[in-house]
């Protein structure tokens, strides 16, 4: 099997066997995002993704875990993705979960019918791309969705039975905007009440110039310091029950998981020493990667 590179799943998809049912992403405007630009979106025929599972069947019969790349699978019609779920489920005898990345607008399409048939046959936690919560910066950064939207997508989603996994964006408002980004973000979690909030910090490698250009003359980037102020407002403001809050990604300076409401002292304890003595916490600049 060849992969379309390049290929990005979930931190917590990395012991996972990534398919690609598609390539690409079917939105693919996101000013912060660079990972799909040089790809065309398309959605691969069955047989040519069937071909794939069947030399993995072959060479990784003990498959447990499957993520569906490239940037959101839940955009392929749902007969199709139930036909994919089958051949995964009846090729992989030990498979336990198939996930995939899904956009606002996949989730808005379907009905709530489609939804539970889906994860009736399967389909489990769903990656779903929040950022920000306020509709400024997702204008802004031309998201293609708005906070209303979020909301009902993410809602959507939980009440078809699919642990979703959020994931928000930290220095996406800049310096000037952050104080709403952070607060507008956590109602929207705190609305949703999520399985998993992940928190990401803003990093965009050779897109620097050209985002912060876009953005407008009066946007600065936040210092590791204020991106990790974001984070104490984001555990301070949020009021899930039981969402598991996390932010293992590496671009993130401060590794924290713990569930909110229950461990949000603990949580804040740990940032704050953070905050005091950085140098002894916080990841080194070289060890942080998209
Ligand atoms: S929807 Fe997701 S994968 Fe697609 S461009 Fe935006 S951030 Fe990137």
């Amino acid at each position: 099997m060849e992969y379309d590179q390049p290929l990005f799943r979930p931190p917590s998809e990395a012991d996972s066997l990534i398919l690609q049912a598609t390539y690409g992403c079917s939105n693919n405007t996101c000013l912060f995002c660079g990972m799909y630009k040089m790809k065309k979106f398309r959605i691969r025929r069955f047989d040519d993704f069937k071909k794939d599972v069947l030399e993995c069947a072959g060479t990784m019969p003990h498959t447990k875990r499957i993520f569906l790349a490239d940037g959101d699978a839940l955009v392929i019609k749902t007969s199709t993705l139930s036909k994919i779920l089958r051949l995964l489920y009846a090729k992989f005898p030990k498979l336990e979960r198939v996930t995939s990345y899904a956009n606002p607008k996949n989730l808005l399409v379907k009905t709530m019918g489609e939804l539970r048939l889906l994860r009736e046959e399967g389909l489990d936690i769903l990656y779903f791309g929040l950022e920000s919560g306020n509709d400024d910066v997702l204008r802004k950064v031309d998201k293609g969705t708005t906070r209303a939207e979020m909301i009902e997508a993410g809602g959507k989603a939980l009440e078809a039975g699919f642990p979703l996994s959020v994931t928000v964006l930290l220095g996406l408002g800049g310096a000037k905007m952050s104080e709403q980004h952070i607060a507008d973000t956590a109602s929207v979690c705190s609305e949703m009440n999520p399985t998993y909030v992940s928190a990401l910090s803003l990093m965009l490698g050779p897109l620097e110039d050209y985002f912060a250009e876009q953005m407008g003359p009066d946007f600065r980037f936040l210092t590791k310091l204020e991106l990790l102020r974001e984070v104490r407002q984001l555990v301070d403001q949020l009021r899930t029950d039981g969402c598991i809050f996390r932010t293992n990604h590496a671009s993130n300076y401060l590794p924290l998981k713990g569930v909110l409401a229950q461990d949000r002292e603990k949580l804040l304890g740990t940032i704050d020493a953070a905050l005091a003595d950085p140098g002894r916490f916080l990841r080194p600049e070289f060890l942080r990667a998209l």
